[in-house]
């Protein structure tokens, strides 16, 4: 079993920490709880923080042409400025976090699926659109790891989040170091992961940590930290799965029967087909790499990229085929 670094993450408060919603609420969640285990969390309500109290009168985003405001209707009162200057003042003087995990739907905090309103008072919603603290978490930090807990129940985007977060979390200990070698080995480990990413990007990373141009360490550092957050900006297909284990496959390949070959492909059809889950792959793949002895391989983070326990988080049911 891998040892993991504890990633820190900025969360909305009302998800498991605080009864700060505009109602007095606390929201239990699954997910939360169960990475409170494995994760550092930085609760904050930005509500609370510019001085609504709990219980509080509605707040809700209205349209300002290409953008939008934050108003809360019954006092008429336009909150916009005050909770983009709470903001970014928190944002700038945060330590380094490796991401955020926010309340969807809140006019502060949601991601990609807040209501935007035509107009202050009641009218029909004409869009929808990220929260004002969100908008300035991706104006600020548009690289860092960053989901909501409604789409954290589809399983792809859980799985594709924890991977992103535990391996910046992993590369910001590495980088803490400003070591080339720790660099190499933390390229290494990940090779079949960033493989499965993006084989171009993964290779163009290689290049940087050979550092052919004679860079600086920390231009090292800064190209490489580029080329990771480039790496995850997509969640990963299956054929690029399939072929890297199929590359896996190949370290065995001539030592196996007729019979474990034939399994493999057949359950990598399977996989192709949505009928099981990559871990039913991923399962073959690693008892062959105890089998025959191959350390570099079981070092590989493809094969755990997160803690096993996150995996038994329950899904939405919407792509669990897919992992
Ligand atoms: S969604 Fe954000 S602003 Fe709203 S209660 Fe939760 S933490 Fe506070």
């Amino acid at each position: 079993m891998r040892a993991f670094a504890r990633p820190k993450v900025v969360v909305s408060k009302c998800l498991e920490f605080g009864a700060c919603r505009y109602n007095g609420d606390r929201i239990t969640d699954a997910t939360v709880a169960r990475l409170n285990d494995f994760v550092d969390f930085y609760p904050i309500c930005p509500e609370i923080e510019i001085g609504l109290g709990t219980p509080r009168e509605v707040i809700r985003l209205v349209v300002d042409g290409e953008c939008s405001k934050l108003v809360q209707p019954k006092y008429n009162r336009d909150l916009t400025e005050n909770m983009i200057s709470f903001s970014n003042d928190f944002l700038q003087n945060l330590i380094e976090v490796d991401g955020f995990l926010l309340k969807s739907r809140s006019p502060t905090c949601g991601i990609t699926d807040a209501k935007i309103y035509a107009k202050i008072d009641n009218s029909p919603v004409v869009r929808t659109g990220s929260g004002t603290f969100a908008t300035q978490i991706q104006s600020i930090y548009p690289s860092k790891p960053m989901e909501d807990e409604g789409r954290l129940k589809n399983f792809i985007l859980r799985e594709h989040f924890f991977t992103h977060l535990f391996t910046v979390s992993d590369f910001r200990i590495v980088k803490q170091s400003m070591k080339i070698s720790a660099l190499m080995n933390f390229h290494a480990k990940n090779k079949y992961l960033f493989m499965a990413c993006h084989q171009e990007n993964m290779r163009e990373m290689g290049r940087i940590v050979a550092n052919h141009k004679n860079l600086s360490i920390q231009e090292v550092f800064d190209q490489y930290e580029d080329g990771l957050s480039r790496l995850f900006a997509k969640p990963l297909k299956i054929t690029s799965h399939i072929n890297v284990c199929e590359h896996v496959f190949g370290y065995f390949s001539k030592q196996l029967t007729t019979g474990e070959k034939q399994h493999f492909y057949t359950l990598l059809e399977q996989y192709r087909e949505k009928k099981i889950p990559l871990s039913s792959v991923l399962v073959v793949l690693r008892s062959w790499c105890y089998r025959f002895e191959n350390e570099y391989l079981l070092n590989q983070t493809y094969f755990e990229p997160y803690p096993e326990d996150l995996i038994a988080i329950s899904d939405s049911g919407k792509g669990r085929a897919l992992s």
